[in-house]
């Protein structure tokens, strides 16, 4: 498939290789799948099928449209959705796309369900990989039918998820499911910032006597080169040296590339942002515009009423009591408030549970289920409500409480603000610019500043709002949409739009 490139700031547009976490329930073939990929791509095969364990590896595919346009993937070798939203709740999500491995013989499961919320909590692209084809029990069209239940429909089904069948063992289908990966990154346009100020993600990180803290981090933006300051959190470091997982040292690393960094000074925890000078500078001021922003809005206070959303986790005993407790919650919805169920299902409180809460600050219900102490340890740690019940009646009334909470939370919302990720530039001469809504409301004819990291660069309004082709009167947080401010401006992405 051709790259739509842009032009930006006369420059063509650069792409990174897309970073991909395989997630599904267990025994169902990610680990065998990892191998499979990792033994059998070119760059493996080049250096004598030897890679080093450095928490990721990267594979070239030359896809069969344009064999010499060789292209890199960027694999976690980590599967499971529990490393992802560990990464995800400390701040570091990394994965672009994620592969649902589902066995073909033994069908959707509980873990498969699990993966599919997180990977939809996070706004991951899915592909399934309908795994173990070369069995005699395999049965595809079972699967796609269990997918289609839980909202996954195929493309041969008329859905838009894309399904390629594998086999892990036999390797059938893995060069096609490496192709969809490059598709479903085409149609992302994974923009590579590398000449912004460095961000990364910590994947691993290990102690070892003779080489002191050896972190593994995957480039989110920017180049990370030897010498280089860095900064995580409170520890401060001086590259000393980069290795990527073929073993071989190299002096700097790009956008979507994994590679393994000596020179941290203290053991950062897995998930932490891996940054340079000015991208903490520019982190901390973000920070202190925010928490003055949230005090004035705290005396404004305009209470403007919209409709809040309570996400939740329900966690119960039986399937029978699921049914009957989400009936109950539904009725409890009104005009200011309505429930997000993120998870629901049975079986106990899960540290799965837990951290698929936190991006979404989601509260873990719970119904006649254990939870280990450990959990509850990791709730704590990451100040997430668990409230557990064993009489249906308490448990509405608590709901009902949250409620109440979430409907407070609304002044604390702030005005709207929003970040540029992509330019389109009209023949007009106009360009209309890509957003994500980052909190609050923009709406059609809202004043706006733009501003670039700690600098005020343009005033204007603005003038249309679409989302898609679709025009639309207001867009809330979290949401994409395209807009058109005047006066024009050169726009910047990472450029912050505040409605004033
Ligand atoms: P994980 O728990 O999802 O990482 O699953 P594993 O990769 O450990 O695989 C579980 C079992 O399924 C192992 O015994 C694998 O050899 C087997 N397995 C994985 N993929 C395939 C496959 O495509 N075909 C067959 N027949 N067995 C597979």
């Amino acid at each position: 498939m051709a790259k739509k490139g842009i032009k930006s700031k006369d420059k063509a547009v650069k792409f990174k290789p897309p970073v991909v976490t395989v997630m599904g329930h267990i025994d169902h073939g990610k680990s065998t799948l990892l191998d499979k990929i990792r033994g059998t791509n070119i760059t493996a095969r080049e250096h004598g099928g030897i890679t080093q364990h450095i928490g990721a590896y990267q594979v070239v595919v030359s896809p069969k449209d344009s064999p010499k346009n060789k292209r890199k993937i960027t694999f976690i070798d980590t599967p499971g959705h529990e490393a992802f939203s560990m990464m995800r709740a400390r701040g570091g999500q990394v994965s672009d796309i994620v592969v649902l491995v589902v066995a073909a013989n033994d069908g959707v499961k509980q873990q498969t369900i699990e993966a599919l919320d997180h990977a939809k909590a996070a706004q991951v692209p899915i592909i399934v990989a309908i795994n173990k084809i070369d069995l005699k029990a395999a049965n595809v069209d079972r699967v796609k039918e269990q997918l289609a239940k839980v909202g996954i429909v195929a493309e041969a089904w008329g859905g838009d998820t894309v399904a390629v069948e594998v086999s892990a063992k036999t390797g059938e289908g893995v060069d096609e499911l490496l192709e969809m990966i490059l598709l479903v990154a085409d149609m992302l346009e994974l923009e590579s910032f590398d000449e912004k100020p460095l961000e990364a993600v910590i994947i691993e990180s290990h102690l070892s006597s003779k080489r002191g803290v050896v972190a593994s981090v995957i480039i989110k933006k920017g180049t990370l080169k030897v010498g280089d300051e860095l900064y995580v959190d409170d520890i401060i470091g001086k590259v000393k040296a980069l290795t990527d997982f073929k073993g071989e040292n190299v002096q700097k690393v790009f956008p979507g590339d994994p590679v393994e960094v000596l020179g941290l000074k203290g053991l950062p925890g897995v998930g932490r942002n891996l940054v340079d000078k000015v991208s903490k500078a520019n982190r901390a001021a973000r920070k202190d515009e925010k928490e003055r922003e949230s005090h004035k809005e705290l005396a404004q206070d305009d209470s403007e009423r919209q409709v809040r959303v309570l996400n939740l986790i329900l966690k119960v005993d039986t399937q029978g009591t699921l049914q009957a407790i989400l009936a109950a919650l539904v009725k409890l919805e009104n005009e200011e408030v309505q429930i997000k169920f993120l998870h629901d299902g049975v079986g106990d409180i899960t540290d799965s549970d837990v951290l698929l809460a936190v991006s979404a600050k989601a509260c873990v219900v719970g119904f006649n289920v254990a939870i280990r102490v450990e959990t509850e340890a990791l709730a704590k740690s990451l100040k997430i409500e668990v409230a557990e019940y064993k009489v249906i009646y308490d448990l509405i009334k608590g709901v009902e409480e949250l409620m109440k909470g979430v409907r407070k939370v609304d002044k604390f919302e702030g005005k709207g603000r929003a970040e540029i990720s992509k330019l389109f530039p009209l023949p007009s001469g106009d360009v209309v610019v890509g957003v994500k809504v980052l909190q609050g409301k923009i709406k059609e004819g809202n004043r706006i500043v733009i501003w670039r990291g700690e600098e005020e660069v343009h005033q204007g309004k603005i003038k249309t709002l679409k989302i898609g082709k679709d025009k639309v009167k207001q867009v809330s947080a979290e949401n994409e949409c395209g807009i058109l401010i005047r006066p024009r401006f050169d726009f910047s992405i990472q450029d912050v739009i505040e409605v004033v």
